[in-house]
């Protein structure tokens, strides 16, 4: 059987394989920076894992307290040297990116304290943990306050708000990277250094808070490297390179990582317990992986604004743009088309490829989100995966892909039954 044969018997017509491959045609150089990237930072997870000495005794499993886990120990030591942090808190006690988040936010906000976001609205989920929408154990019941300012209409930095909007009580700026479920840019690890530095000229020390969902492995550098005190992001996305089963993690300066560690488990015993209950081996194998299944998934989402973008859809960013995170949104303009899409990603996975997936009031999120995902762990959005909520511009963010092939075979899909719905025409 040849390739195309292959194809076909996935359902990919010659048509639409045929666009791809043209689409591809163009796409050699982009795809050979994004292996360098990827070489980098391969060299600097590797280093971290040798200089830490990471062994055989690492992937010993722990139970009860989890007292003395080397293991455990030595992961966050490899986190905080791959990251270029003093500290990390790498956890599968950590339920996910949100959680992540909170742990950070409510272990270094006292009651009086201000939030300040300079980058507009945070995701989702994170408008409930800081109480924008009311919600019990929100950072406002506890008396923190939240203060925004939004991106100026291009989507740059509105300096003069954020320099207005920080004061006496502003305790913690916290910056997304990714665009989430917003059509605004990603951010660069330049750019929000920038940014850092602007807001420590303001006030020196106030905490900055990088939520680097969906960044890691993008770029050579990471928030980290330009001047956060805390990054913060889930393992089942980038860094857990799509076998950690669960978890999340937090790198950065001594005294926020430690006020974490008591905050997620109790005051007086912080990061001495813990057990890690036989999940190092993939906690660590993962994160080994990472830099090359981002690779992978960056080439997905470069080759679906490509081939999005010739077929005429709006796409965030655009094809020829620089990434700054894994997530490629593409403006479908209708709720028919977000359902064709996420029907074809589905139609691709390993898992679940028989299902058809439709809209759903998924807790957190405040309309109907449609969910696209096949995957081996429950919800891994490192690995292929759609979603959007059900809301003009009718967007869809697409993401992951464990190897670069899947990706291609579930975005050729989603044209495939956008084709077959009779929305587009190839
Ligand atoms: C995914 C994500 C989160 C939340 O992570 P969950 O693991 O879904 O709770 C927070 N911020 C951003 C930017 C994200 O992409």
């Amino acid at each position: 059987m040849s390739l195309e044969e292959m194809y076909g018997s996935l359902g990919v017509s010659g048509p639409v394989l045929a666009l791809g491959e043209s689409v591809l045609a163009d796409l050699a150089e982009r795809f050979a920076e994004i292996d360098r990237v990827a070489e980098y930072n391969q060299a600097k997870v590797l280093h971290a894992m040798q200089i830490n000495r990471v062994g055989a005794a690492c992937f010993a499993a722990t139970t009860g307290y989890g007292y003395d886990d080397v293991g455990r120990t030595t992961l966050e030591k490899v986190y905080a040297a791959c990251f270029h942090t003093e500290a990390a808190l790498v956890r599968p006690q950590i339920t996910c990116g949100t959680h992540a988040l909170a742990v950070a936010l409510s272990a270094n906000l006292l009651p009086g304290d201000e939030l300040l976001s300079p980058v507009g609205r945070p995701y989702d989920t994170l408008e409930e943990v800081i109480g924008i929408r009311p919600s019990a154990c929100s950072l406002k019941e506890y008396g923190v306050t939240y203060r925004q300012v939004d991106l100026l209409p291009d989507g740059t930095f509105d300096y003069d708000a954020i320099r207005a909007a920080i004061g006496p009580r502003t305790k913690l700026v916290t910056i997304q990277r990714s665009k989430g479920y917003a059509t605004r840019p990603s951010f660069s690890v330049a750019q929000i250094g920038e940014l850092i530095a602007f807001c420590k000229s303001c006030k020196p020390d106030v905490v900055c808070m990088v939520d680097n969902c969906y960044g890691e492995f993008v770029e050579m550098q990471e928030p980290s490297d330009v001047g956060a005190d805390m990054i913060v992001g889930s393992l089942i996305k980038n860094p857990g390179g799509g076998l950690a089963p669960v978890g999340g993690y937090i790198c950065g300066t001594e005294a926020c990582v430690s006020r974490c560690a008591y905050r997620l488990s109790a005051p007086g015993l912080g990061q001495e317990v813990g057990a890690n209950l036989g999940l190092m081996p993939a906690l660590y194998q993962g994160f080994f992986l990472a830099p090359t299944v981002v690779a992978g998934a960056l080439k997905g989402a470069i080759f679906a604004a490509c081939l999005y973008e010739r077929l005429g859809f709006r796409v965030v960013p655009g094809g020829a743009e620089d990434r700054h995170d894994i997530i490629q949104a593409v403006e479908l303009g209708s709720e028919a088309a977000m359902v064709a899409f996420c029907r074809g990603i589905q139609a691709a996975a390993p898992v679940d490829s028989y299902v058809t997936p439709f809209p759903w009031d998924m807790p957190g999120y405040d309309d109907p989100v449609i969910m696209a995902a096949g995957a081996f762990v429950q919800g891994s959005s490192i690995e292929l995966s759609a979603d959007g909520p059900i809301r003009p511009p009718y967007a869809v963010y697409f993401q992951g892909g464990l190897t670069w092939y899947h990706a291609k075979l579930g975005i050729l899909k989603s044209v495939q039954a956008l084709v077959d719905d009779g929305l587009v025409n190839v």
